[in-house]
């Protein structure tokens, strides 16, 4: 590889040819880390409203490490995977006490929690313009073909790749142009290589091998489950719970919820589940059906609804229950799933 032509073009290209995103405004090593925290398992264009409303409310370490934990994630609701947003408050009031601001050191911003070599990277290169490489799946396909590599390789070559290649100056841009590479021209299957403005030096496009590799990864097999969702209301208000045996998501509010296990019905789940809570059955009518997907797990929750005074049941003083307005439930929910269930009851209301 001729690594300075190779800068050049790439370099060259990325000026004009990149997308501008909020997290590429004002790159402070704070907003780095939010967005590509976010942006783990999840594509750009989801990420741009909760990343604005994030960094309007906790527009600095500070303002983050003071909040308290309900509060990160309300407003990571619907992102998935909430420990990432754990780590993030956990690791804002860390930085502070151990130095007091965002550490420049990769090795400090390593030790925190919730990031890891990639994120690290990313945030020296990006905000401090330190040449620290970064490998992710885009990276790491355009290397492959860049190379010609026809069969699996350790990880440590595609970081030893990056390191030797990336430059002194204009680090920030070489890594965003390596990622921007995978993500607009060198796509997964049918790379756009007539638009490749590293085509010339390009190993894969020489010996046309570009379609084949990398070589596509097994999908994991969908997993699909069901679940039921009780949506029990008294005087205006639902039942919530966070105990682990009920809720999606252990320790954080959700509806009460239960797998339907093989062989049994949806009523009798719901019966069943309403037993547990409530000590009898109730009337629970069908009301609602809720696609829901994490990963590779496929959800279809089935919501039942009751209207009941159920405050008689001596619920409101158990721990791990309490009653919520909706307009508190949309604060405290934590799960979309959940988030979709209350919009179902939030129809039925406006119906009746
Ligand atoms: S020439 Fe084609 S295969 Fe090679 S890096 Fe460019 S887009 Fe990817």
């Amino acid at each position: 590889m001729k690594v300075r032509e190779f800068r050049q073009y790439l370099l060259r290209w990325y000026r004009t040819c990149h997308r501008s995103f909020p997290w590429r405004e004002d790159p402070t090593p704070y907003r780095v880390w939010i967005s590509e925290i976010m942006l783990q398992q999840t594509q750009a264009k989801t990420v741009i409203p909760y990343y604005r409303r994030f960094l309007e409310r906790f527009p600095s370490i500070e303002s983050l490490a003071r909040a308290a934990e309900h509060e990160v994630l309300e407003l990571w609701s619907g992102l998935g995977y909430y420990s990432r947003a754990r780590n993030i408050h956990r690791a804002a009031r860390l930085m502070l006490e151990r130095h007091g601001e965002f550490p420049r050191d990769l090795a400090a911003i390593r030790a925190l929690p919730g990031i890891g070599r990639y994120t690290a990277g990313a945030v020296c290169s990006l905000a401090f313009h330190q040449a620290q490489p970064i490998v992710d799946g885009n990276i790491r396909r355009v290397i492959t073909r860049l190379e010609g590599i026809q069969k699996s390789v350790p990880e440590k070559l595609f970081w030893d790749r990056m390191s030797r290649w990336i430059p002194e100056r204009q680090p920030s841009d070489f890594n965003q142009a390596m990622m921007e590479l995978g993500a607009l021209v060198c796509l997964p299957s049918r790379p756009l290589c007539c638009d490749c403005p590293v085509e010339r030096l390009c190993e894969a496009r020489r010996l046309r091998i570009q379609d084949i590799i990398p070589a596509a990864r097994p999908r994991r097999a969908v997993q699909q489950t069901e679940a039921v969702i009780l949506i029990l209301e008294n005087k205006r208000r639902l039942l919530l719970t966070s105990l682990h045996t009920f809720s999606v998501i252990p320790g954080k509010w959700g509806l009460p919820c239960s797998q339907v296990l093989r062989g049994k019905s949806l009523k009798d789940t719901a019966n069943a589940l309403s037993l547990k809570i409530l000590g009898r059955t109730v009337p629970l009518i069908l009301c609602a059906k809720i696609g829901h997907s994490i990963t590779n797990h496929r959800i279809t929750a089935h919501g039942f609804f009751c209207r009941g005074d159920f405050r008689v049941l001596g619920l409101r003083r158990t721990k791990g229950f309490r009653w919520a307005t909706p307009a508190e439930c949309g604060r405290l929910l934590t799960s979309s799933l959940f988030h979709k269930a209350l919009a179902k009851y939030r129809a039925i209301d406006a119906e009746e």
